[in-house]
């Protein structure tokens, strides 16, 4: 079973009206006393993973481009003299535009960050506008070219889609612009505001009606248009919405999709361990106050931590391995769960294949385009 490494910084240059992580906008970010309590929280996780060998290491947000590199480094330098790191393990960064320059990028790059995700969202002006961002279509150019002139040779561009106003044709523009950069990765999210907490100001003012956004069937579309866009410009969909050239796809995420184990540190982070058949999932508060307050009393940020049975991890492996559009291996996960997967939805199996929505060659279940765009649907039938 594969295993990574996850570490949270939860502190950005401004709060997007649309955000729900863990992400607080901060004039001073308390970076000595941040990372010594990322550090102290390792050695604890440590002991929860003993003996794993990591494949990834991913520094997600937050903006985790604002940690002072010599920060972060300790961090790094930490994690591999915890674990074992896999030689050319995957080493992610999230960025923001704006919070990038060609120093902190090379610096990034000397500590053994080799993988950059740049949140560029949209190169229009007016969705970057409607999104409440704060950089300009110019500033992500400017970040991918940095990234580039850094050495970084395995780039992740992030884009939303569903944006008030927005029609079909931007949402392709944006993914021909992203195409036209030439990056490794490229990610599709439509924009979605439902279920989020009551603060996130976007979520509340489509509540009350104060904010319009395009319909399903439009946002639909918009998601045809930018997968039409990518597949011309040699992007597959390996994922609902992820696509990469040949090779280039997401270890950190392949992990989590796959069911493997992930140590996690940070605020508002989320790790699994597994258990015999089942594992333990633990969050960590996530104020960036409490979450250093609870490391400096008890040696980890943890908020929460719930078992998870055989037959609840059974169906999260199905959620998520249906994501992929290599589809699941239905034979390992019996042999790993001992559990008569095949026997017990044998019915919910055929159906999905009778209607169109996915084929099984007797080991794979696999979505198509059309069943991966009704994932949620097609998983609910299993629970
Ligand atoms: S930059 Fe990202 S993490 Fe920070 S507030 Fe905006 S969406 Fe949230």
């Amino acid at each position: 079973m594969q295993f990574g490494v996850y570490i949270h910084f939860p502190y950005c240059l401004s709060k997007c009206p649309y955000c729900d992580f863990a992400s607080r906008a901060e004039a001073v970010i308390p970076q000595q006393r941040y990372t010594e309590a990322v550090l102290r929280e390792l050695g604890a996780r440590a002991a929860q993973f003993p003996g794993r060998e990591a494949v990834s290491i991913y520094f997600g947000g937050g903006t985790p481009s604002l940690w002072d590199p010599p920060q972060l480094g300790r961090v790094l330098r930490e994690i591999r003299s915890l674990w074992s790191v896999r030689t050319g393990a995957e080493v992610t960064l999230e960025a923001n535009p704006g919070t990038t320059d060609e120093e902190r990028f090379a610096a990034f790059r000397e500590l053994g960050v080799n993988r950059l995700s740049i949140g560029v969202q949209s190169f229009a002006p007016a969705q970057l506008v409607a999104l409440g961002r704060k950089h300009s279509g110019g500033d992500a150019v400017r970040a991918f070219e940095t990234a580039r002139a850094a050495g970084f040779r395995n780039v992740s561009l992030d884009l939303i889609h569903g944006v008030e106003r927005q029609t079909k044709e931007l949402a392709a523009s944006d993914a021909a612009s992203a195409v036209a950069l030439g990056p490794e990765h490229i990610s599709c999210y439509a924009l979605t505001l439902t279920g989020l907490a009551e603060e996130v100001p976007m979520a509340r003012a489509l509540r009350r009606g104060e904010l319009a956004l395009p319909d399903d069937e439009v946002v639909s579309d918009m998601g045809d248009a930018v997968r039409a866009e990518l597949a011309q410009g040699g992007y597959a969909r390996y994922e609902i919405s992820n696509y990469a050239r040949r090779g280039r796809e997401a270890v950190h995420n392949s992990l989590y999709w796959r069911g493997g184990e992930y140590a996690a540190a940070g605020c508002g982070a989320c790790g699994f361990l597994r258990e015999g058949r089942g594992g333990v999932r633990f969050a960590n508060d996530r104020s960036p106050e409490r979450y250093m307050e609870r490391v400096e009393r008890a040696g980890t940020g943890d908020a929460s931590s719930e078992r998870v049975s055989p037959d609840e991890h059974l169906r999260e492996r199905i959620f998520t391995g249906l994501r992929l559009a290599e589809g699941i291996d239905l034979a390992t996960l019996e042999r790993d769960l001992d559990l008569p997967v095949r026997d017990r939805y044998g019915e919910v199996i055929a159906r999905i294949a009778g209607e169109g929505l996915g084929s099984f060659d007797g080991v794979y279940l696999r979505l198509n385009d059309r069943g991966l765009d009704l994932h949620s649907e097609v998983s609910l039938r299993f629970f």
